[in-house]
């Protein structure tokens, strides 16, 4: 990640490394985090609970997957970061979550997932989704638009460089009409690609096997 990052002449320290832990269990969390790991991805609620629960306080978790409505509650409860939203109504039912929790002020940042390549099996929105569903998410004031998230097509490092190129315009031409310092994550690039990504823009990698090595099944 540093090599990628002074070669494309960025601070190392502004891209953060989120281990992706589907698939591993508590145990081996906890011995990543041992190491020093401090940011944790998951992608399905349930699955993260018990996780969450054997790791303890002090990490950060970010929902990496996509997110069903009747499980907004339970995300707005045990996550920071939300990288999936993917339609106004995920969004509302976060948002009501945090409102109706009865802790005030608290505000919980999601990234819009955008689908880049219009890819039939993925969630996200395509490119000319993005710009209205940032403007629900800025409705809605529990939540805190942060920025972009995808996951490039297979097919190499090189042949997904212009997915990440377009996320890293996307999200240009949002901040710009947004202004301030806000919405600048890019959560992009996994264990194959993260080199790229990064050298493109990315705020947040996500990496799971190059970390916990190949997931079994
Ligand atoms: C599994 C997963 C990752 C990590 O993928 P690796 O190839 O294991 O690095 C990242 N993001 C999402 C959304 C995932 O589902």
């Amino acid at each position: 990640m540093a090599d990628a990052a002074v070669r494309s002449g960025r601070d190392p320290a502004s891209i953060l490394l989120v281990g992706a832990t589907k698939g591993v269990d508590a145990d081996r969390v906890r011995a990543a985090v041992a190491a020093g790991l401090r940011e944790l991805g998951e992608n399905r609620v349930q699955e993260a609970l018990p996780k969450i629960r054997a790791v303890g306080p002090g990490r950060r978790w970010h929902l990496i997957g996509h997110l069903q409505r009747n499980k907004a509650r339970l995300a707005s409860e045990y996550f920071e970061v939300i990288h999936s939203i993917d339609s106004p109504t995920t969004a509302l039912a976060l948002d009501r979550a945090l409102s109706r929790a009865g802790a005030p002020g608290r505000r919980l940042t999601v990234l819009i997932e955008v689908n880049v390549a219009g890819e039939a099996t993925k969630h996200g929105v395509g490119p000319d989704g993005v710009e209205p569903l940032v403007a629900a998410v800025g409705a809605c004031s529990s939540l805190v638009p942060g920025g972009l998230m995808t996951v490039a097509p297979m097919g190499g490092p090189e042949a997904v460089r212009p997915i990440f190129r377009r996320l890293r315009e996307l999200r240009d031409g949002l901040r710009a009409g947004i202004g301030g310092d806000g919405f600048r994550e890019l959560s992009m690039g996994m264990s194959d690609d993260f080199e790229v990504a990064i050298e493109e823009g990315a705020t947040m990698v996500r990496i799971g096997r190059a970390i916990f090595g190949e997931r079994a099944g």
